[in-house]
């Protein structure tokens, strides 16, 4: 379905096409016709000019720590605030935020203008803003002007992506972006076609151009029975994260639990998990998560060198959101307690220095 809204605002990278317009802004290069929309659901085209009907739109929001996105070696512990709206340019056959994704009925919004986004998350005593819940490429335009506003205000900014962007959108946002969480569905063509209706290199390509960038960077990889998790592939991505992005950034390994149009798949063995971790760390990674696991070894940072544990999380469960009944799913637990030993960035026993990035002044 789409949404009609009364508050639609310019949109950015298109070009006419005779009566159409081509968006530019992912790689479906939707040509939309008069009075239609783009398979993201939230770009149309009226009047030879393409428009954006979700632009602050805020479906839901919430302040918690950054490890929730999850994100584990940028600022760690910062409180940020996270807002989403409706709209998603994948269609994951496992996605468990449908209703907001792909909704089948308007979903409730508050109109929130960038200035008033930024002030919420400052009055809340957030250090940054991250976009999440649906797909915050959708939502670029958006972003950008929440962005000047943040950066104005002390204030950095996250993604947490599925990468679905073209090269010269992805340029864009990256100037005005911090750190970028990219969710890597499978680690091949035929995985995107069929979960997800994508393509796995542009994903990559904003993954090399988050490095090029010089912007903080963390990657997800989901563990999906028999679709993702062999260990030849597993083994290419950790091999490829290696060679082109480096050692240094951070995996979060997520188990697939049964949803959506993949109920009938059973959720990820504990036990593949751990192979895929250790295959991961044995590739050269240096820092390998697993999402959703209780026990806290999977989720403390280790000093690469000694084993120290140098940032421990503790979990806690927080209330969720729903959105027309429904829980919004964040993926991840909360954390309630994050314990940073780190001298600087070094670890306080060897000196071992490791890949932690805090946010200026803080
Ligand atoms: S952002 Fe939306 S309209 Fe634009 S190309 Fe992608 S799916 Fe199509």
């Amino acid at each position: 379905m789409t949404i009609e809204s009364d508050r639609w605002a310019l949109a950015g990278w298109w070009s006419k096409e005779g009566l159409d317009v081509r968006c530019s802004l992912c790689p479906h290069r939707c040509l939309i016709k008069p009075d239609t929309y783009g398979i993201c659901g939230v770009r149309t085209a009226r009047d030879g000019t393409l428009w954006t009907v979700n632009y602050g739109q805020v479906c839901v929001s919430q302040c918690d720590a950054i490890e929730k996105k999850p994100i584990f070696h940028f600022q760690p512990g910062a409180r940020i605030f996270s807002a989403g709206t409706f709209g998603c340019n994948l269609d994951c056959a496992y996605c468990q935020n449908s209703m907001l994704s792909h909704p089948s009925q308007a979903v409730p919004c508050r109109n929130v203008p960038p200035e008033d986004l930024v002030k919420e998350a400052s009055d809340r005593g957030a250090i940054g803003i991250a976009f999440t819940f649906n797909e915050p490429i959708v939502w670029a335009e958006y972003i950008l002007d929440v962005a000047q506003v943040a950066h104005r205000s002390g204030l950095f900014v996250a993604l947490n992506t599925n990468g679905y962007i073209l090269s010269r959108a992805g340029e864009d946002l990256l100037k005005n972006v911090d750190v970028v969480k990219i969710d890597i569905k499978g680690f091949d063509d035929v995985v995107y076609a069929s979960t997800c209706g994508g393509s796995l290199a542009p994903v990559l390509e904003l993954c090399a151009q988050v490095i090029r960038s010089g912007k903080h960077l963390e990657l997800s990889y989901l563990m999906i029975p028999g679709i993702t998790d062999g260990l030849d592939m597993v083994a290419r991505f950790g091999d490829w994260v290696v060679t082109e992005l480096g050692p240094d950034i951070p995996i979060h390994l997520f188990r697939f639990q049964p949803s959506a149009r993949m109920s009938n798949l059973g959720p990820e063995p504990q036990s593949r998990m751990l192979e895929a971790m250790d295959l991961i760390l044995g590739h050269g990674v240096r820092y390998v998560y697993l999402g959703g696991e209780t026990e806290s070894r999977f989720r403390d940072t280790l000093c690469p060198r000694c084993s120290t544990v140098v940032i421990s999380r503790s979990k806690e469960e927080s209330e969720p959101g729903y959105i027309l009944g429904e829980k919004v799913s964040r993926f991840c637990p909360s954390f309630s307690r994050i314990e940073n030993r780190l001298n600087g960035i070094s670890c306080p026993k060897c000196g071992e220095k490791l890949a932690v990035s805090y946010w200026p002044h803080h």
